[in-house]
């Protein structure tokens, strides 16, 4: 198949002085591969922007870029700039089959022509890490997804975030996909109107550059979860976040606190004024999980299990776009 290339090559950073989301495409009309030259060969590779509204990778770049005018490259870096033109309409992603992190386990699209073009290319290029840049919708602290449990993966997940959630799917998503390849991961950097994220983005690249060989102490000790349920809202529920209503889904303000602490067995998850449940617990094939994780006293929607809540968030856009929370556990605490 002669694939349309659908993205750029480039061999320098270009001047990202002002630009933002919404204007990347003045930098980056398409998709980009930018391949830099460091000292050492094997490349390190990031991806920024696989989601239009998550601009933390552009922040990263913006301070690699930065640093670049007085630092030479410890190591190769190649960086994949993903959907740009989502960033111009501020949105993640514009139809849900173009989707940038479900393009890496193979497909008929220039879009996944692309991704396998990239891919082929990095694995004949012996690559040491690789690190995709995201956002989360709600307040949550920053994490790592990793997909496997050995000495490269704990350190190179711990040289991030103690925070880290073992996942092996869906195969599409870049981190895992690359995974064969090289020690990989997803780093989630909070909400993308926060600062921090680029500055601990930042910081985590350049750990990574600089390092010569993985070891097997982590810098950090990992608390690692798995995730076990995902949280589910019955559509058109009608859902607050303040006591006394007469909503059907009544949750907490200050939900989004509770992400990566632990609920115990027996604690209050929501309300349900009108008696009915809206909501349910999945897995990652769709079995239905609920009667394991929740069950109703009264009004009041209880925990069964302990567990520790990840990506709640408040933005009912994005509860009934996506889910409200997901449920992890420790792999060990698993039955
Ligand atoms: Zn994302």
């Amino acid at each position: 198949m002669s694939a349309i290339s659908v993205f750029d090559r480039l061999t320098a950073l270009p001047d990202l002085n002002g630009v933002t989301g919404r204007t990347i495409r003045s930098v980056f009309p398409r998709p980009a591969l930018i391949q830099l030259d460091g000292r050492r060969p094997e490349p390190v590779f990031i991806a920024v922007m696989q989601h239009g509204d998550e601009t933390v990778g552009l922040d990263v770049l913006k301070r690699l870029k930065a640093w670049m005018e007085s630092h030479p490259l410890p190591r190769t870096l190649w960086v994949f700039v993903g959907n740009v033109e989502a960033a111009e309409a501020g949105v993640r992603r514009l139809s849900a089959d173009t989707d940038f992190n479900r393009l890496w386990a193979g497909g008929t699209t220039p879009l996944h022509a692309m991704a396998e073009t990239i891919k082929a290319e990095l694995a004949a290029a012996r690559p040491f890490a690789a690190i995709d840049f995201h956002n989360n919708t709600g307040a949550n602290p920053h994490y790592t997804l990793v997909h496997g449990l050995g000495p490269e993966d704990r350190h190179l997940a711990s040289l991030f975030s103690p925070n880290a959630i073992l996942t092996l799917t869906p195969p599409a998503m870049m981190s895992l996909a690359m995974r064969p390849l090289c020690p990989s991961v997803t780093a989630e950097c909070g909400q993308a109107r926060d600062a921090q994220g680029g500055e601990a983005g930042f910081d985590f690249l350049m750990a990574v550059l600089h390092l010569d060989h993985w070891h097997s102490e982590e810098d950090r000790a990992l608390r690692l979860y798995e995730i076990t349920g995902r949280v589910e809202v019955a559509p058109d529920v009608e859902i607050s976040f303040e006591a006394g209503t007469d909503a059907d889904l009544e949750l907490p303000a200050n939900l989004e606190k509770w992400n990566f602490f632990e609920r115990p067995a027996g604690s209050v998850f929501a309300r349900l004024p009108n008696g009915r449940c809206p909501l349910s617990v999945i897995d990652e094939t769709g079995r239905d999980l609920t009667d394991r994780f929740l069950t109703i006293e009264g009004d009041r929607v209880v925990l069964k299990r302990d567990v520790t809540p990840v990506m709640l968030t408040t933005s009912v856009r994005a509860i009934r776009d996506d889910c409200l929370c997901y449920l992890m556990e420790k792999p060990e605490a698993r039955s």
